[in-house]
């Protein structure tokens, strides 16, 4: 069944899967970041034994000149494992290695955005930051034009589709439920899905997770979705607006709260942490996009539930404004605020950092 070039028939696959594996030996995925600070790259050794944390993993390396990272006479990059989790396409021992990258003399990578970030988490860890994103994301086919669309035109206008039931409103569900799977089995903190506005584009939210973890974990659940769809021939891009026009760009809502704003009262703490990012709009602008702005001024118009770029705001329910309070949170008095600036491609590690740092430890 190789109906599309390159393709092959995946059932084929599992026959060799079932393969009996020798007991004490583990395949182990390694997963990073590439030099443009989006790619995931991977590549697979055997480990002799299982490991149970990250250190057990050995620091391993490839060739950064083939992403976008070191120069071709001094290329060698390190990985350096930093989370484990269960490996949902090969099963059984089998680990996914999530690393970040250092260059040759040891420092970190330009788009290792992690190793800041965990150090910014350690001074904050008494605040006890949690987030949630809410990743949005959108399916293509392999020629680039969104899954499932009509080939020669649009598919009818924005209303029916979010959250929609039915092969008319959804496109790419068995992908969507595939992916929900296997953060499941891998351990990843996910925490729903659904059906976006524009049709073949979809949600899926990981947290509430602690500090650093919100950055492993999303990444990791970005490999997997990646990798699902691979599976079954059909693309996902995180670009923040892939059609112009009247249709709805994809964002990356990061939901935050401290161990203050969950408290009885905890309003007071949430209302001063808007006010310390109203202080600080063009920096979390910046850090929300891969390109520093760039990237989310196509999302960040003003319509289509987003706020304008060049514009802090903030209300209850609003999905116009740069943060929300959602109106349950209002009620009670506590709980935690969204920010619906970062963009579907950002970095996590970059974004929680930033937010930590202004209103945490107002660095
Ligand atoms: P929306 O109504 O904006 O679509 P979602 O239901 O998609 O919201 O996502 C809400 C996110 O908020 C979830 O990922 C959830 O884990 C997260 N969340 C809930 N409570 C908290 C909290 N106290 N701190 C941080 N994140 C939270
Ligand atoms: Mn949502
Ligand atoms: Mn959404
Ligand atoms: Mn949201």
């Amino acid at each position: 069944m190789a109906d599309k070039h390159g393709s092959t028939n995946k059932a084929v696959l599992d026959r060799f899967l079932d393969l009996e594996q020798p007991d004490n030996l583990v395949q182990a995925e390694y997963i990073w970041i590439d030099g443009t600070g989006e790619g995931i790259r991977t590549k697979c050794r055997t480990l002799d034994s299982e490991p149970k944390s990250p250190e057990d993993c050995p620091i391993w390396n490839y060739d950064g000149s083939s992403t976008y990272q070191a120069e071709g006479s001094n290329s060698d990059m390190y990985v350096k494992p930093v989370a484990l989790f269960r490996d949902p396409f090969r099963r059984g021992k089998n680990k996914l290695v999530l690393c970040d990258v250092y260059k040759y003399n040891m420092m970190p990578a330009e788009t290792n955005r992690r190793h800041s970030c965990l150090a910014v988490m350690e001074k904050a860890k008494d605040a006890h930051p949690w987030f949630g994103i809410e990743q949005e994301y959108t399916l293509l086919d392999t020629d680039g034009h969104p899954f499932g669309w009509p080939k020669n035109g649009f598919p009818g206008p924005q209303g029916p589709y979010y959250c929609g039931v039915g092969c008319d409103k959804v496109y790419g569900r068995d992908i969507v439920e595939a992916h929900y799977r296997a953060c499941l089995y891998a351990g990843i903190d996910i925490a729903g899905c659904n059906a976006e506005v524009m049709p073949a584009q979809w949600e899926f939210q990981v947290g509430p997770t602690e500090g650093i973890a919100m950055g492993d974990h999303l990444w990791v659940a970005r490999y997997l979705l990646h990798r699902v769809a691979e599976e079954f021939g059909v693309v996902v891009t995180f670009d923040p607006k892939p059609m112009s026009g009247d249709w709805n760009g994809a964002g990356a809502h990061t939901n935050y709260s401290t161990k203050e704003m969950r408290e009885e009262g905890g309003l007071q703490a949430i209302e001063d942490a808007i006010d310390k990012l109203s202080k600080k709009h063009v920096r979390h602008i910046k850090a929300y996009d891969p390109k520093e702005g760039k990237d989310n001024e196509r999302r960040l118009t003003g319509h289509h539930e987003t706020s304008s770029i060049h514009d802090f705001s903030a209300g209850v329910a609003n999905r116009g404004a740069s943060i929300r309070i959602p109106r349950q949170v209002a009620e009670d008095k506590k709980g935690y605020l969204e920010d619906r600036r970062p963009s579907s491609n950002c970095d996590p590690y970059s974004v929680t950092e930033v937010i930590v740092r202004t209103t945490v430890l107002d660095e």
